[in-house]
Parts: structure tokens; C-alpha cells; sequence
């Protein structure tokens, strides 16, 4: 079956009990065991939960995966791969990631001893480069955040596995109704749910998607341990969001690409980040590693820096100044000031996210009226 069928069919079976073509929210937190040595499926809910376990199961097809974990947040997912990783152990990453991400790693586990390279991973020399013996995890993002870089998934997946490292993609920016990558031989998908599976901004959610049983074993594990899983409500909300997933992320995609393309053409403008285009050097592997659309985030440069740009993004009306992305409601932001504030100023400079880049969030609203908002704000 296709994708927006499944989208709405696996996972979601109708209740056996009164028929309702909706599965019911389950908020209980512990469930009655038949004797003191058995449990039913479910026994305590950070474990399992019913309503988790319906949006885990369609995730999980729509990623090609056979397990899809739900937590709390994207960054709890996160955390949740790092601590397969002890001190002395290897981390390899992009340069151009989502900026808690980059904390996370830099701040929080190089603090514990886990090593850290960071490199441009649309380069997949530097890639091979940096996989050294002792590198168990590399951590990688396509499309880039906020830079908009698309990496090789497939050959960063072939120079892990050559290293015997796993291959961790945030696919967020994507989601799995334009890139699939385990299909390209990732071995673990991170979604912040919070982005477009929600799509409304009105949950907080991450998920981990595998394709081998062993490996979601291993994370279930340290989930249950550790304890920051999603709960009802979000993952009823996460359901309903991925019934309408490939609709609002091929129109948002739409309208990103006709705004990147009128943007490019603006006197004011310097440069343009989408990968739809066809000058973005990662055009031709989007090209061949995206389904349906380049995505809903584009990012641009105008003459005049930081305080010129802070004057565009503080006269948008519909644009409204706010961090996050995937949602219906377009939003715009200086990613120097703030999704991107968490980095190192230098390492922001090193990496090319210039203070002046705005990027915006494009939802579900008419081109034109998305345009008419920037033309004025750019007036
Ligand atoms: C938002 C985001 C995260 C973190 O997810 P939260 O749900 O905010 O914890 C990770 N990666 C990307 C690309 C994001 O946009």
C-alpha cells in the first residue's frame, strides 16, 4: 500500500469493544496482571503503553523500519542513542545540525568523556576522514539545519559499517515522506515529533526508528531505564498528525521551493539556501535521495547583516519570530540569535551560519500571501 495509506491504516486498529474508528487514548499508567508472575502485553506504561505503542507502529512502517520508539522530546531520542556510547568512545557529526544537538554532544557528553569530532558531512571524504578506529556513532542531519547541506546516506551509512559504527540520521527536516533513511541503510532514524509528525505546535515528541529487532531492543532497554517516553496525549496527537504527514509536507515543500525561487530573484537578497534549487550544491544527491518535495525550510542571506535582518524578521505579519519548524503556520528567525544561540559563537562562524541567515518555516499557507508578508518586510 502507499504511504498515505498506511499512514492512516497500520497501527491504528478500530476498538474491538464499542467499534470507534479512532483507537481510544489509554491514560491509564499500570495494568491489572492475571497472576503475580504474568503480565498482559502491557504492565506499567514508561514500559509500554497502548496509545504510544498505536503511533510507534505506524511510524515504524512509514520509516521501513521494524520498531519505532516514542519519547518525551527530540532531544531525549537523542539522548537515548548517546548512552549506547561509554567514555572513550567516538562520536562523528555534522557541522550543520540542529543547535541543542550540537550542546548535547559538545557540552553534555564530551563532558563525560565521550570524543566528539564534528564535519562537514555533505563531504564524504572528510566523513571517511574523521572514522577512525574507537568511533561507534555517527550522527548525521539531511537536510543540514539551518544550512540546508544534504549528506551522502548511503556512503556515510558504508563508511560506518566499515568501522563497525552504527549510522544515526536526525531526519527530522525530511520526515519519512521525503527521505526514508533506513531504506539507505541508516541503522537508526531520529525524528523531533514535535516538528512536522505533530505539525500543529501544539505537542513536544521524538521518536527512534530501527530496522533491526536487536538494536530496538537495546533502546527500549535504555528507555524504560532512563524514562523519558511520550505520553498519551502527545502520541494520540502524533497519530492523528501522520494521517495528513505527505499532504502538508509535499504542499509545504511546494510553497518553500516557489518562495527559495522568488527570494533568489529579490535585489536585496545575497544568497538563497534550498536544495530544491538548482545552484545548492547538494541539488543533485536531493535530487536522488528525496521522494516528493526538498522540504519546508528555506534559509537566506540579505545585504545589510544582523541588524538588517533583524528588521525583516521583527515587520513579518504572517512569518511570525519564532524558533521550531514543520508546523502549519509559517514562522521565521535569526538561527545566530536563536535555534542556533546553544553554539559556540566560533564554531557558529566556522561552520558558515552567518549572523544575518534567517530562516524561515514555511507552513500551510497561500504562496502568495507568504510572498505579499516578505516582500513587505524586505520593503
Ligand atoms: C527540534 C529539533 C530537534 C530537537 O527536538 P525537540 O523535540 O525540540 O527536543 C532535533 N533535531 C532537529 C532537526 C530539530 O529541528
Amino acid at each position: 500500500m502507499h504511504f498515505r495509506t498506511r499512514a492512516i491504516h497500520v497501527g491504528q486498529d478500530r476498538d474491538a469493544v464499542t467499534g470507534a474508528v479512532v483507537p481510544p487514548i489509554h491514560v491509564a499508567s499500570t495494568f491489572v496482571q492475571p497472576d503475580a508472575s504474568m503480565s498482559t502485553a502491557y504492565d506499567y506504561a514508561r514500559t509500554g503503553s497502548p496509545t504510544r505503542h498505536a503511533f510507534e507502529r505506524t511510524l515504524a512502517d512509514l520509516d521501513g523500519g521494524v520498531r519505532a520508539l516514542a519519547f518525551a522530546s527530540g532531544m531525549a531520542a537523542t539522548h537515548c542513542v548517546a548512552q549506547l556510547l561509554v567514555p572513550g568512545d567516538r562520536i562523528v557529526t555534522g557541522t550543520d545540525i540542529y543547535g541543542g544537538t550540537w550542546r548535547l554532544f559538545n557540552r553534555v557528553l564530551a563532558a563525560q568523556g565521550i570524543l566528539v569530532t564534528a564535519v562537514d558531512t555533505s563531504d564524504t571524504a572528510a566523513v571517511a576522514a574523521a572514522v577512525v578506529p574507537g568511533t561507534k556513532l555517527v550522527w548525521i542531519e539531511s537536510p543540514g539545519n539551518p544550512l540546508l547541506s544534504i549528506t551522502d546516506i548511503a556512503a556515510c551509512a558504508d563508511i560506518a559499517h566499515a568501522a563497525g559504527a552504527l549510522l544515526a540520521c536526525d531526519a527530522t527536516l525530511a520526515t519519512p515522506a521525503l527521505t526514508r533513511p533506513l531504506e539507505h541503510g541508516a541503522d537508526i532514524v531520529m525524528h523531533s515529533a514535535t516538528k512536522s509528525i505533530g505539525g500543529h505546535s501544539d505537542l513536544l515528541g521524538g521518536a527512534l526508528v530501527v530496522r533491526d529487532a536487536e538494536l530496538g531492543t537495546r533502546l527500549h532497554w535504555l528507555q524504560n531505564a532512563t524514562g523519558a517516553v511520550m505520553g498519551p496525549l502527545e502520541a494520540f496527537l502524533c497519530s492523528r498528525g501522520l494521517k495528513t504527514l505527505e499532504l502538508r509536507v509535499q504542499a509545504q515543500s511546494a510553497t518553500a521551493l516557489q518562495l527559495a525561487e522568488w527570494l533568489a530573484l529579490q535585489p536585496q537578497v545575497r544568497r538563497v539556501l534550498y536544495p530544491g534549487l538548482a545552484g545548492h550544491p547538494g541539488h543533485a544527491l536531493a535530487v536522488r535521495q528525496m521522494r516528493g518535495g526538498f522540504g519546508t525550510i528555506v534559509s537566506f542571506e540579505i545585504d545589510g547583516g544582523v541588524e538588517q535582518a533583524r528588521r525583516v524578521v521583527e515587520s513579518t505579519r504572517l512569518f511570525q519570530l519564532a524558533v521550531s519548524l514543520g508546523a502549519v503556520e509559517s514562522l521565521i528567525e535569526i538561527p545566530a540569535l536563536m535555534s542556533h544561540g546553544s553554539y559556540d559563537p566560533a564554531a557558529r562562524k566556522a561552520v558558515g551560519i552567518a549572523d544575518g541567515l534567517i530562516r524561515l518555516a514555511v507552513g500551510l499557507e497561500a504562496f502568495a500571501d507568504l510572498r505579499a508578508d516578505l516582500a513587505s518586510a524586505l520593503g
